[in-house]
């Protein structure tokens, strides 16, 4: 999102940015928490995970380079989900107050916020559907296309653990579902590696919710030098 803005508005900003390693599990958000940090990644991809019962979590919604983390501060807000990284990677933080002050003299910033909020709601609402009606391995392979797309790497680090926190199911459950898209010749998946061997493959194993997410981030996010269309 930073690589799209005029660089009056970058200057504006990156004097109070601080550069970061991100590391895996790493608290962006806490849920009913004011968020401290607004943070952008150049590399790496978050999550926006929301509590089930029996400590068991779900996804909500992908956050890579392409978008930020902090939104909430557009209304002094809080959420009550939590983001964390699932990819490590590097990125800038700067102080929530600093950025909303900072953000009045941003009006490209804003506007791309605004369209970011409209896309992050497609993909929200998408995968609560996607979450009830479709199963465990379209949505894993959904999963695993977006990821991809945001880390720009063939090759990324996956536990199952964290797999099935990221779609809500069991290990077991999540343990088949990567086995039949193995089986398939769609990945590989060794000691804790995914690897996308075939990604044409895999847009055709994923429900139709990859396609209707990436068509609104698409369509929003790279309208930004034309106004939102
Ligand atoms: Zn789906």
């Amino acid at each position: 999102m930073l690589n799209a803005l005029p660089e009056n508005e970058i200057a504006q900003l990156s004097s109070g940015f601080e550069e970061l390693d991100l590391p895996f599990k790493m608290d962006l958000i806490k849920p009913h928490q004011p968020l401290k940090y607004v943070y952008f990644l150049h590399r790496g991809v978050a999550s926006f995970v929301s509590p089930l019962e029996e400590g068991m979590t779900v996804e909500i919604a992908t956050v890579g380079p392409e978008g930020m983390i902090g939104l909430p501060v557009l209304t002094n807000g809080t959420v009550p989900y939590s983001g964390l990284i699932q990819v490590p990677g590097e990125g800038v933080r700067i102080r929530a107050d600093e950025f909303r002050h900072r953000l009045r003299s941003c009006p490209t910033l804003y506007q791309m916020m605004l369209r970011y909020m409209l896309a992050m709601m497609t993909q929200m609402a998408q995968n609560a559907a996607c979450n009830r009606a479709h199963p465990v391995d379209e949505r894993c392979a959904r999963w695993l296309l977006m990821t991809h797309d945001r880390v720009s790497e063939h090759s990324f680090p996956l536990t199952q653990e964290f797999l099935s926190q990221m779609l809500g199911v069991r290990r077991p459950t999540v343990s088949i579902a990567a086995s039949m898209l193995a089986r398939a010749g769609l990945i590989s998946y060794v000691r804790g590696q995914i690897t996308i061997l075939d990604r044409e493959g895999l847009e055709a194993a994923s429900c139709e919710c990859y396609s209707i997410i990436k068509r609104e981030f698409d369509r929003l996010l790279e309208s930004s030098d034309h106004g939102a269309k």
